[in-house]
């Protein structure tokens, strides 16, 4: 699988000429807990102080392990979620001051690509009318209209010739056909973002390859930016132009794509790297330090930097005290980490925005 990822083209846009789409600034999204339905007993604070921005035609991968907090972020980015603090800024237009109308507007020009793609599309409805129905919600009056607008968007997912799928229900596709329905509906009415949600976690291998294919070519003829949530980082080199990797609500380490790769800084990216099955032997050697222990609570997260518990390189009084902010080894590569305090260019987490 890796082999043939090679083959799909980075043709990323000049990130200096591009505009900012999407500019999240330190957006805190934190749910109660209610002890038995009454008193209040804490919060669950999954994301807990990011900031980064987005430009037009960009395609980030937002990397971590389960419960690290990357679905928050991603319900909060699609309007599903309200921020407990902090801001999200689409294309100029904060989402917390749109209203109904306006988020539904919004929400249009946002795709969404789910994890399981049986899950995500309802099984008592044929293909035309699980595509059918989000263009009559957005207004689309004209039958010819929709009918036109579906052929299109199913060319592009190459599910043709595009008769024999219109009148199939979900249980009568392939996976592989499922998820290219999923990414069709996603592309409806024309999105400026795509948040594609571990996009490929539940096909098989051989699938998996065409889909990410098929969504680069997608990313490149439209000009998308894309937000890439994944636990998996033998397929983000081949997609993302840039990495953030998240841990316990924060993102602590963000970097071009092949500078993370090549130089990994942050403890939890080592470990990450080694717990990614990668064929390339260069990698194998490289990362070694697995460390041990499960990701914290979200509730009680630990004081300082929430990964110093499970840290080969722990330093007491300092990690699990004091909060890391961004640091800045390299140019445009930030970490949150004590070991680089004494890096050349240093600056605070929040409400940074790189
Ligand atoms: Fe490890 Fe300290 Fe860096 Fe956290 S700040 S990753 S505990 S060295």
């Amino acid at each position: 699988m890796i082999a043939e990822l090679r083959d799909i083209k980075m043709n990323t846009p000049n990130i200096n000429e591009a505009e900012t789409l999407l500019s999240i600034q330190d957006l805190h999204v934190w749910y109660e807990l209610r002890r038995f339905g009454f008193g209040h007993a804490g919060y669950v604070k999954a994301v807990d102080g990011v900031s980064f921005a987005l430009e037009e035609g960009e395609t980030v991968a937002v990397v971590g392990e389960s419960g690290c907090g990357k679905s928050s972020l991603m319900k909060t980015i699609l309007g599903l979620n309200i921020p407990t603090r902090g801001e999200v800024i689409f294309d100029g237009e904060n989402l917390s001051a749109l209203n109904g109308i306006g988020l539904r507007r919004y929400r249009f020009k946002v795709g969404y690509v789910q994890q399981d793609p049986y899950v995500a599309l309802p099984p008592f409805m044929n293909v035309q009318k699980i595509l059918e129905e989000p263009l009559i919600i957005s207004g689309m009056k004209s039958r010819e209209e929709r009918l036109a607008r579906i052929h299109k968007v199913m060319s592009e997912v190459k599910l043709h010739p595009v008769e024999d799928f219109l009148e199939k229900f979900p249980h009568m596709l392939s996976g592989g056909q499922q998820q290219r329905i999923v990414i069709a509906r996603a592309m409806l009415r024309e999105p400026r973002l795509i948040v594609a949600d571990e996009p490929v976690s539940m096909l098989d291998a051989s699938v998996r390859v065409e889909i990410l294919k098929l969504m680069r070519a997608l990313q490149e003829s439209h000009g998308l930016s894309v937000i890439y949530i994944t636990h998996d980082l033998s397929t983000v080199k081949y997609f993302s132009r840039r990495i953030f990797v998240m841990y316990a609500g924060n993102l602590i380490e963000k970097a071009d794509t092949r500078r993370l790769l090549g130089n990994p800084l942050h403890p939890y990216t080592h470990a990450l790297l080694a717990a990614t099955s990668d064929p390339d032997a260069h990698n194998a050697e490289t990362f070694k330090e697995v460390p041990s222990g499960e990701p914290p609570s979200l509730v009680n997260p630990p004081t300082g930097c929430r990964f110093h518990p499970r840290c080969p390189h722990f330093m007491a009084g300092l990690c699990d005290v004091k909060f890391p902010p961004d640091f800045e080894p390299e140019p445009g590569h930030f970490v949150a980490c004590w070991l680089y305090e004494n890096a050349p260019h240093s600056h605070q987490n929040t409400p940074s925005v790189q």
